[in-house]
């Protein structure tokens, strides 16, 4: 048996996760050295100092760039900082395209932060091919896209943006947070850099932040490696070891976030009170032979438009009890949230904004009945 032909499932238990040589702990120690002896001055023996590298945190970079098909990863201390990490490579008058649904700390980090440092953005509907070609310029450096995106659940083409992207040699940047590498590997796809927030799905249950970067090409991880080490938004070797423990168990996971997905979408579907649902699984969504071809399951995130608007929606999520109101989402327990007050409230003056009458429910692994009936009797 060798990792390159193991299954998903045994690739999150055991790639990079093999039983610590020492001592034959079956789990991966938590390695809370931030120093390491060295035999002679400058020859250390793999490791010297934890910001550095960490043979915690090294683990958690193997098992996530295998589960991504990736040569190369990168762990960060959150979503954010392996996004900065990125950002933080363009040069003023550099220009990035992002759609124009795009996750709220996404766009606030490269319209406001770095828009104010001589970056240049556009935001557009990505799934218009037109649209795109007309924002890429000689200018572009990165593409970034989020597929299935947050929160109005649009597939965007992979293969296809990461055509557009090269044209004008700029790099695709796919954040993979809401498929997981579970349901979709955009490297195989043809992007050049995934991104996760692993504080949702890689974790899975809603204790760790987290962030992570993946990348085949040589060139970028050196980059990466530098940055990472140089601005230092490492995770720690406590939270590394919270995304190895709940990777192992990814699969099960995002198949019964499916199952459940797909019976609270089609419930929705049918409920006098919602005008509309958005999950790529519908096979009326405009993303659904996209999202058929480029994911093997359609994901654990649903949203809908309330035939009631604002007020319905305030009055939904504050009356759901097995659906927890909170912002986050990709854990085992079900969440509801209204994005125009609470995720996307960031964006309300952008063209980012979100209808108030949208909600957005993070499906969760709990007994199906139990979800629907809740939905049932908070949406009377
Ligand atoms: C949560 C999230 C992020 C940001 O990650 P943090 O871990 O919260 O910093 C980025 N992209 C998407 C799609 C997210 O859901």
């Amino acid at each position: 048996m060798s990792e390159s032909t193991w299954g998903f499932e045994t690739r999150a238990i055991h790639a990079g996760q093999e039983p610590d040589e020492a001592t034959g702990a079956i789990t991966v120690p938590i390695h809370l050295a931030t120093t390491f002896v060295q035999p002679a001055p400058g020859q250390p023996r793999g490791y010297e100092y934890s910001r550095t590298s960490n043979p915690t945190r090294a683990a958690l970079e193997r098992s996530v760039a295998g589960l991504e098909g990736a040569a190369h990863g990168f762990a960060f201390a959150s979503g954010m900082a392996a996004e900065d990490a990125l950002v933080g490579m363009l040069r003023p008058g550099d220009h990035v395209v992002l759609g124009n649904d795009a996750y709220g700390g996404t766009f606030r980090l490269i319209a406001r932060v770095y828009g104010e440092r001589g970056i240049e953005w556009s935001a557009v509907d990505l799934t218009d091919a037109a649209a795109l070609a007309d924002a890429l310029r000689p200018e572009t450096r990165q593409v970034w896209i989020e597929t299935p995106t947050n929160p109005m659940l649009t597939v965007v083409d992979i293969a296809a943006t990461a055509g557009a992207a090269h044209s004008v040699g700029a790099h695709l940047v796919v954040d993979n947070t809401f498929a997981t590498p579970y349901l979709q590997n955009p490297l195989g796809l043809g992007a050049d850099v995934v991104v996760h927030s692993s504080t949702k799905y890689l974790g899975g249950h809603s204790d760790v932040v987290g962030g992570f970067i993946a990348v085949d090409d040589d060139g970028l991880a050196e980059q990466l490696a530098f940055v990472q080490n140089a601005a230092g938004a490492v995770p720690s070797p406590f939270d590394c070891y919270l995304l190895l423990r709940g990777i192992k168990t990814l699969g099960v996971r995002m198949d019964r976030h499916c199952d459940n997905a797909v019976e609270v979408a089609s419930y929705l579907d049918d409920h006098p009170a919602v005008a509309r649902v958005l999950y790529p699984g519908l096979v009326d969504h405009p993303g659904h032979q996209v999202a058929t071809r480029q994911m093997s399951g359609f994901g654990g995130m649903v949203s809908c438009i309330l035939t009631g608007g604002e007020a319905a929606a305030v009055a939904a999520v504050s009356s759901t009890r097995v659906f927890q109101l909170a912002e986050s989402l990709g854990a085992v327990e079900s969440l509801i949230e209204q994005p125009s007050t609470m995720t996307h409230l960031s964006v309300a003056d952008s063209p980012l904004a979100v209808d108030p009458g949208l909600i957005r429910l993070s499906v969760g692994i709990e007994s199906i009945d139990d979800l629907l009936a809740d939905l049932d009797q908070a949406l009377r």
